[in-house]
């Protein structure tokens, strides 16, 4: 048994990145860039209007008041996509829409509700003096050309695929997604939807880690509930191990006489790297790799299974396609925790932000079995092995559950 840290360290060394590829934008959400998007040219391009109204010189208004208004004479409009090329003189201006090219010669913009209105008319009756500058969204003022917008490694979403957007990019590229393989072990798993006999249980691991390889970013190509029989082991796991980056299964790998996750893998010439770990739950925590994929076996109790998940697998997707590393937060325990021994251990829980302070509680539920201590959580709650009790007031490690939020 080796201890969590060794555990980590051992996984450091065995990780591959992923290669990248170029997708279309609207393709790109939830994936990871693979490039620094750089502005090509600086926003806004041009000298636009912020308002619907007149583009004038500001010092033709001077003294322009409702009750003393002063009549510009109407050269032209310009409006979004449809520039003027005309040039304002003294007593003129040009209706000039939002996003509209600035005329040459206009230094200011009047709103529309500050004039008599827009009419085919030879004149405007302006009612307000305007400010040099004033409505005027000036070239360049967000960002200059050739600026970072976006780093490399960064996820993208909505924010993300905007800016692209913005500044033309049509394509962007990314990591490729982990390819991905689940399965499950047990003679007496049972799929959700039929009916259950005596000593049956349905799976629920493979749906939770199919939902989990999901949100991390991973694309399933194999998916099975296997029966604890070698012959079937082994006839997915050497296709998985042909196919796949990273194989996941639930199930079979511990000291049960019917456990034969482990020995398949090896018989298929995965090299171990660990089996057990001093942790809690989930001790036996198979870690192998074969010529290009990484093998996970978590153990079945579906506790230990969707934790293990979390705690082993998703961090590990997460930096193959070159993502930044999530840090664990810290949170002041407001009831007492069950510290280990000599296992680290983890709990799901619940985190909230109180009087600016982040509190959290585990849950009552601790069995390995009980997923519903899973229902309300928000985190993983983690405490080093030690004989010293974690009491309210302590502070303990909160790993959020990146699909939820701390309120
Ligand atoms: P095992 O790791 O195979 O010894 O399984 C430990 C416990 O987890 C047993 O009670 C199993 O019935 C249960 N279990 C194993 N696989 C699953 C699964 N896919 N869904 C729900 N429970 C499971
Ligand atoms: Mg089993």
């Amino acid at each position: 048994m080796i201890s969590v840290k060794e555990a980590k360290s051992i996984i450091q060394e065995k990780i591959f990145h992923l290669e990248s590829e170029v997708v279309p934008l609207e393709k790109s959400n939830g994936r990871i860039l693979h490039e620094d998007i750089i502005a090509k040219f600086s926003s806004p391009r041009f000298n636009n209007s912020a308002m619907d109204g007149f583009a004038v010189r500001s010092s033709d208004t001077i003294g322009a008041s409702k009750q003393t208004p002063i009549s510009l004479k109407n050269i032209g409009i310009s409006s979004a996509g449809v520039p003027s090329d005309l040039v304002i003189n003294k007593g003129e201006c040009i209706q000039c829409m939002t996003g509209a090219k600035i005329p040459s010669g206009s230094d200011a913009v009047i709103m529309v509700e500050d004039t008599d209105g827009f009419s085919d008319n030879d004149n405007v009756q302006v009612m307000i003096e305007a400010q040099p500058g004033k409505h005027i969204r000036v070239k360049g003022e967000e960002i200059n050309k050739g600026d970072i917008l976006i780093p490399n490694r960064t996820p993208i979403t909505a924010s993300e695929i905007g800016i692209c957007a913005t500044f033309g990019y049509g394509e962007l590229n990314v990591s490729k997604k982990p390819k991905i393989a689940i399965f499950g072990t047990g003679n007496e798993l049972v799929e959700p939807g039929n009916n259950l006999n005596e000593g049956e249980i349905y799976n629920s691991n493979l749906y939770v880690f199919s939902d989990i390889v999901g949100n991390a970013g991973g694309e399933i190509l194999m998916q099975d509930v296997l029966k604890d029989n070698k012959k079937y082991l082994k006839s997915f796991l050497s296709q998985a191990l042909e196919s796949c980056d990273v194989v996941i299964s639930s199930g079979g790998v511990s000291m049960g006489r019917f456990d034969y996750v482990r020995d398949v893998f090896i018989e298929l010439g995965v090299e171990e790297h660990f089996w057990k770990v001093a942790q809690k739950p989930g001790k036996p925590l198979f870690f192998g790799s074969g010529n290009k994929t990484l093998i996970f076996g978590l153990p079945g109790n579906p506790v230990s299974s969707y934790i293990g998940f979390m705690v082993w697998v998703w961090p590990i997707l997460n930096e193959m396609m070159g993502g930044n590393t999530l840090n664990p937060i810290q949170g002041e325990l407001i009831e007492p925790f069950p510290v280990e021994n000599i296992k680290y251990r983890y709990l799901f829980g619940q985190a909230w932000i109180e009087n600016g302070k982040i509190l959290c509680k585990p849950s009552r539920k601790i069995g390995s079995h009980m997923l519903t201590s899973s229902l309300n959580a928000n985190c993983i709650l983690g405490a080093e092995p030690s004989d010293k009790k974690l009491n309210p007031g302590d502070l303990i490690l909160v790993n959020l559950l990146p699909w939820k939020t701390i309120e």
